[in-house]
């Protein structure tokens, strides 16, 4: 089409919604801009930006930089961007590391990497030796009467369970309870001393072949006082491929209960025959790595204490040797791509010089891949600048959106849940997008990333995904993206994506962000949510 033409461009600029007027630019060019920060940060030359990387250093300025041309003022300190984050960082030594099945007092060796790995982001015993008990999904739902521990004697135990949920519970509750940290929980309370964990091959998004690769890659936690969650003294994953061997003289097969999780069964409890022998030495550093804040402050005198707070992960996987190809985790969608919408979204509120009653704060974290510990600091630590007294009322996070297809609709995780939700749904409506619900809630996305630390402190929080339907042609797309890139070296800068889609993400981001600063009221979660018990008062 030819815009040139006077009545074409009149024809054109009628058709433009609310929000394709934010931006003085075109969408192409948009694109181009969003793009360029993509490249940025995600070139090979920055390996992949693990955290304490001079990769991620570099990241972090580019972010800092461009928060300031931005028209953002600094929100770590009165004169910086980066707030700092300890973390301690375990890697695993597999040379002084082993597991064993002991049956009949025999031991029968476990490979490391093949059979099982243990898991390292808690602070683990050296030697453990104890039975175990097949547990099913290992969850205690209380609100929905579910409890997979009741009349399981697991004391001084190891749990072993198949990830996963049963049907008929709502998705934000089952994400809840099935995350690590809340099953940790209710195997400790139930008297636990391990978790045993076996991904269903037909529900995890990485195969074992690839997540066994990471294994030797270090874990962090943040450098506090451990979460209750995190003190079972052993963790292991069992490759589903191996998972018959723990089994074998119990009276069931791994593939009869695993076709009980696939369907959302119920599934039996039952003990192990085989004992589980573990000895994992770890080596131990400490590392620093920065959350980058920016912030845009509130024209109500009052209502600027409140603080909208725009979130996108910045750090990701790294390099690692053992991969084919470049072995560079470039992460130009997970989650490059996020923080390329948080500038692109404070330059249009800059650009348009909009009115926002709340102050908001743009915040390129650290730490989500190692367990969502950027956000969690931050969470613990919000700091505004000077504004010490300031409070977080609503987090808008994105991670890995995938414009990989035209956004006809947006997905808002959450979206049920709180008032910012419909704030949400109305940001995007005014910038003529629609808003449809998740296709894959058994993912549990909601609680995967950095928005439930947010959650977890009491605030309420979304995050955002392009929309798509069960049996559609995107849907092949992203479950073709998930299977060949995510947490792959292909999640590079060579990948097919439609950046004019992403442009258009950026303008209803940018709309939804307006909506959530400008409501009267401040965000809160509705009566019947599930999450409203993390809110203080
Ligand atoms: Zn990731």
């Amino acid at each position: 089409m030819n815009t040139r033409h006077p009545a074409i461009a009149i024809l054109i600029a009628l058709s433009l919604t609310a929000a394709e007027k934010v931006g003085e630019l075109s969408l192409p060019e948009e694109g181009r801009r969003w793009w360029a920060h993509v490249e940025m940060m995600a070139k090979d030359e920055l390996k992949g930006r693990d955290i304490g990387s001079e990769g991620y250093a570099i990241a972090a300025k580019y972010v800092a930089t461009e928060f300031e041309k931005a028209g953002l003022k600094p929100g770590a300190s009165a004169t910086s961007y980066l707030q700092n984050v300890r973390f301690i960082q375990r890697q695993i030594d597999e040379s002084k590391s082993s597991l064993a099945l002991i049956r009949d007092g025999k031991p029968e060796p476990l490979t490391l990497g093949e059979h099982a790995n243990i898991g390292i982001r808690g602070a683990f015993a050296s030697k453990l030796e104890a039975e175990m008990v097949f547990v099913g999904y290992g969850v205690k739902i209380p609100e929905a009467n579910y409890d997979d521990l009741k009349d399981v004697d697991l004391k001084g135990k190891i749990a072993v369970y198949i990830a996963g949920q049963p049907a008929g519970i709502a998705a934000p509750l089952a994400s809840h309870y099935t995350s690590a940290g809340e099953r940790n929980k209710a195997l400790i309370a139930a008297g636990a001393v391990g978790a045993a964990a076996i991904n269903n091959p037909r529900t995890s998004d990485i195969p074992w072949a690839r997540a066994t690769l990471a294994r030797l890659s270090p874990a962090m936690t943040i450098d506090e006082k451990l979460p209750a969650s995190d003190r079972l003294k052993l963790s292991i994953t069992i490759n589903p491929a191996h998972a018959a061997k723990f089994f074998a003289g119990s009276g069931h097969t791994f593939e009869e209960l695993q076709s009980l999780a696939e369907q959302k069964k119920p599934i039996p409890h039952f003990p192990l025959t085989a004992k589980l022998s573990a000895r994992a030495s770890f080596k131990k550093s400490k590392v620093a790595s920065d959350n980058i804040i920016g912030i845009r402050e509130g024209s109500d005198p009052k209502l600027k204490n409140e603080f909208i707070v725009v979130t996108a992960h910045l750090d990701h996987l790294g390099v690692n040797e053992k991969l084919p190809g470049d072995k560079i985790y470039n992460g130009a969608m997970d989650n490059a791509s996020g923080v390329a919408s948080l500038i692109e979204a404070a330059r249009q509120i800059k650009d348009a010089n909009l009115t926002l009653k709340r102050s908001v704060a743009f915040i390129a974290l650290t730490g989500e891949e190692k367990g969502l510990l950027g956000s969690t600091w931050y969470a613990q630590h919000p700091v505004f600048g000077k504004e010490k007294q300031a409070t977080v009322v609503g987090n808008l996070n994105m991670d890995m959106y995938l414009p990989l297809f035209p956004l006809k609709a947006l997905v808002i995780l959450g979206v049920d849940e709180s008032t910012l939700g419909d704030l949400a749904r109305k940001g995007a409506i005014e910038a003529g997008i629609e808003v449809w619900p998740d296709p894959a809630p058994e993912r549990n996305s909601f609680v995967r990333s950095d928005q439930y630390s947010f959650i977890r402190n009491g605030t309420p929080a979304l995050a955002f995904k392009f929309g798509y339907k069960k049996g559609t042609p995107e849907e092949k797309t992203i479950q073709t993206w998930l299977r060949d890139r995510y947490h792959a070296p292909g999640d590079d800068l060579n990948q097919p994506l439609d950046k004019e889609a992403a442009a258009r993400y950026n303008r209803v981001l940018t709309s939804m962000i307006r909506a959530s600063a400008n409501s009267d009221e401040a965000p809160k979660w509705k009566d019947a949510s599930f999450f409203k018990r993390f809110a203080k008062n």
